[in-house]
This record gives structure tokens, C-alpha cells and sequence, in this order.
């Protein structure tokens, strides 16, 4: 068995001058892919019991899936949250921290589109109900592209400012841009957490580098049968 580890980033309908609007998932594709996975049994996890699967430990969940959401759009709240929370599942609100109740860009140069970002409150009540926050560093760089003190500084920085809002510890990252090498993984768990989510396709399955988690994206482009067939059916 393996454990789909699904991917979003925007829940909303398309910005009529955005460049990328693959990142867009509506909230009438979002709702029908939840009631989809709902009605075939599946249930969200604690990404900790991703990573005592992928050491080989045995999970109790039959149908286990985790569902991730990278940047930390206020979409996210406003469209997926109460979708989630309706249909008893949680996720993963991995957040860039320069971001945080701001309008800001976070695609490359091409993208003029700005986006709200969710703000303190909104973080604290998602996560008050369950849903886990993870860091997505400060300022959203590409990670592998950084000299060794300013990547610290991401991935430590980031680190506090969210243990100290919600005064628990933040345990995973996700790599901007999916950009990493065998230098960022080792700073990523020298800054103390516990494991990292790449944009590697793929699900998680036992043996997997905990500084290496696969994921499957989910864009707007995704029909319900396509999305079906790389969610849960592709190995
Ligand atoms: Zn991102």
C-alpha cells in the first residue's frame, strides 16, 4: 500500500488576468473531489503517521490519505476549510510566514495577479480545529538557489514565528517551487523538523527519505475522472 499525499493551492475560480490559472482548483471541482473521496472511505491523517508509515510502522486507517495546501492563500480558508471540516477530513496549511494577512505574488515574474494570504486569526482557528500548519519558509525562494546563512534563516525563522503564534511545535516543511537538493534536506532537519514535502509525483510508500515525501498535485485543469485516476488509482 501507498498513501496518496494530495497537493492544492488556490481553492477559488480563476482570476480573469492570471497567468497561471492551473493553481486555481474551483470551489465547485474542490467540493466534488472531497465528496468523491468522502464516499470511497477515505480519511485524513496526522502527516506524523505519514512518517511512522514511510519507517515502516503499521497505520491504523484503512483508506489513509493527506490532503496539503502550499503557500497559505486566504482562499484556503474561505473555500476549503469549511469544505473539509463538513466532510470530517483535515489538512496540511503549509505557510509562508512574509506572507501572512498580505496581498502578494508568489508565482515567478510572469504572474501580476496578487493574492490575499490568510491572516493570524485565520491560521489559529483552522489549526484550534484540528487542521495541521506547517512552514513554507519566509519569502517563498527557491531554497537550492540560497547561501547557507540566509537558508537557515528561512527555514528557522519561518519555524518560530508559527510555533510561537500557535504555541505548539511546527514539525513539517514544504519546499518552495518544490526546489531542493541533498544541502537544503540536511538544513531542513538541522532547523529540527521532522520531514519535508517535495513536488516529486508521486505517493508515499515505506522506505521513503522523510526529507523527501512525494505528493500529487491537483490543478483546475483536472476533470473528476482524471482526478480520480492520478489520485487514488496511479501508483
Ligand atoms: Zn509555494
Amino acid at each position: 500500500m501507498k498513501i496518496p499525499v494530495l497537493y492544492y493551492h488556490k481553492i477559488d475560480y480563476p482570476k480573469k488576468d492570471a497567468v497561471y490559472k492551473g493553481l486555481y482548483v474551483t470551489p465547485k471541482q474542490f467540493k466534488r473531489q472531497i465528496a468523491l473521496l468522502k464516499f470511497l472511505g477515505y480519511d485524513t491523517i496526522n502527516p506524523k503517521e505519514i512518517l511512522s508509515f514511510v519507517k515502516g510502522h503499521e497505520i491504523s486507517v484503512k483508506k489513509p490519505l493527506l490532503i496539503t495546501f502550499d503557500d497559505g492563500y486566504e482562499n484556503n480558508y474561505l473555500n476549503a476549510y469549511p469544505v473539509l471540516k463538513s466532510a470530517g477530513f483535515t489538512s496540511v496549511i503549509f505557510i509562508s510566514t512574509g506572507f501572512i494577512g498580505k496581498k502578494n505574488i508568489v508565482s515567478d515574474e510572469r504572474e501580476k495577479v496578487r493574492e490575499d494570504f490568510l491572516n493570524k486569526s485565520e491560521i489559529k482557528d483552522m489549526f484550534k480545529d484540528g487542521f495541521f500548519i506547517g512552514s513554507h519558509g519566509i519569502n517563498h525562494y527557491y531554497l537550492d538557489r540560497l547561501e547557507e546563512g540566509v537558508l537557515i534563516g528561512e527555514l528557522i525563522a519561518s519555524k518560530a514565528y508559527l510555533e510561537n503564534m500557535l504555541n505548539a511545535p511546527v514539525d513539517f516543511f514544504s519546499y518552495p517551487f518544490g526546489a531542493y537538493n541533498a544541502n537544503v534536506m540536511r538544513a531542513v532537519k538541522k532547523a529540527g523538523y521532522l520531514g519535508a514535502f517535495t513536488t516529486v509525483r508521486g505517493k508515499a510508500g515505506v522506505g521513503d527519505n522523510s526529507y523527501e515525501l512525494k505528493r500529487i498535485p491537483v490543478n483546475g485543469y483536472n476533470n473528476i475522472f482524471n482526478f480520480l485516476y492520478k489520485t487514488l488509482i496511479l501508483q
